[in-house]
């Protein structure tokens, strides 16, 4: 082991001259800090607005340091709760709550297991597991108390956008056809079966911050218990998506459409302000509030207007939408996408005067 440092936290991690992350005897993914970090902010924003002192369990910690920087850095734990499968990391995760002077309760259990013992317990629970969060999901809200935040990270992406269909149909119970904006169905598949579950266990939710980093997804959500508010729910922000170079939101499937799939908001603009002020990976959050305040479940990529092979450049196309008075921004799951409030029709009619 060597000693690490992450945002405030020092930590016992593997030595990375000894070991690959797949071949530690504890998982530890320095490429995850971003998804850390941010979570810490999101933590810090949505549990100020819950009052503080909250229950936060990371049923699947790994060397502990994510619910260790909650406690250190966000302000508003009141009790954290780590547990691992592994009796390894469940040494490691000791010594990093030591070192860094953290109080938890430590568990050594599968996380069905333990959710399932802190039923109603939790103000958040963090799913962040190796591949799919779908077998601890149920498990999670089980262990919410009447409302609270469920964040889930996926690396299994590319089961999610579609490229392993029969998995992503056993798994999600998704079908997610090939299109330009195959990130934000992957995304939205997540989000979508996310709120499926949380409807079988009678919530509703409502997401907080959603986003793609190359090798994973993540999504956080708010969730109420209530029957009426979860079926409004699936009525309004569950459905299909239609695509044949022209794109539209379905309540049904057809051989053209991906779903079922999240149609509602990915995030809430006004939590991603208030995570960008705090500073850390500002640019970044900006972009999501932008996007996120654009209400269709897609984006479009510039090639897709070329003209002659030639496509306006990101910066032509947005001036121009903004000129014909249609509201776009940016996507952060494409440097050449970009979402607008606008058909397909629409955009081509704007766009091909600049092309
Ligand atoms: N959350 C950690 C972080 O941010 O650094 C990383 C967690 S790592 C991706 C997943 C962890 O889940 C591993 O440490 C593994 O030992 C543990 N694990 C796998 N299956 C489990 C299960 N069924 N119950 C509890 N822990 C499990």
């Amino acid at each position: 082991y060597v000693i690490r440092r992450e945002g405030k936290a020092v930590f016992y991690a593997p030595n990375p001259k000894k070991y690959d992350i797949y071949s530690a005897p504890v998982f530890y993914n320095p490429a995850m800090e971003k998804n850390r970090t941010l979570s810490v902010l999101l933590l810090k924003v949505a549990g100020a607005q819950m009052g503080g002192g909250l229950t936060v369990c990371e049923p699947l910690s790994g060397t502990g340091i994510r619910g260790i920087r909650y406690v250190i850095e966000s302000g508003v734990v009141g009790k954290l709760i780590l547990n691992d499968l592994s009796k390894e990391a469940v040494h490691v995760i000791q010594k990093n709550l030591s070192i860094n002077g953290v109080e938890a309760d430590v568990y050594n259990e599968d996380a069905n297991v333990l959710l399932h013992k802190l039923r109603g317990q939790c103000d958040v629970v963090d799913v962040d597991p190796f591949g799919s969060p779908a077998p601890f999901l149920s498990a999670a809200f089980r262990a919410l108390k009447n409302e609270g935040i469920v964040c889930a990270t996926a690396t299994d992406t590319a089961v999610l956008v579609g490229r392993y269909p029969r998995k992503c149909l056993r798994r999600y119970g998704s079908v997610i056809r090939k299109s330009p904006f195959y990130l934000e169905m992957g995304l939205r598949n997540l989000v979508g079966y996310v709120a499926r579950i949380a409807a079988s266990e009678d919530f509703a939710i409502r997401p907080l911050l959603s986003y793609w980093e190359g090798h994973y997804f993540r999504t956080c959500v708010y969730a109420v218990k209530s029957a009426k508010d979860a079926d409004d729910m699936l009525q309004r922000d569950v459905g299909y998506v239609e695509y044949r170079r022209y794109r539209k939101v379905t309540r049904r499937q057809s051989e053209y459409t991906s779903g079922p799939v999240w149609i509602g908001e990915l995030g809430d603009p006004s939590i991603a302000f208030f995570m960008a002020r705090e500073g850390q990976y500002s640019d970044f959050l900006k972009l999501l509030e932008e996007e996120y305040s654009v209400s269709l479940p897609w984006f479009y990529k510039l090639p897709e207007f070329a003209v002659d092979g030639k496509s306006p450049t990101l910066e032509e196309a947005m001036a121009a939408l903004r000129r014909a008075g249609v509201y776009a921004a940016r996507t952060h799951m494409a440097s050449d996408g970009f979402k607008a409030e606008a058909t397909y029709g629409e955009v081509e009619r704007v766009l091909r005067r600049v092309t």
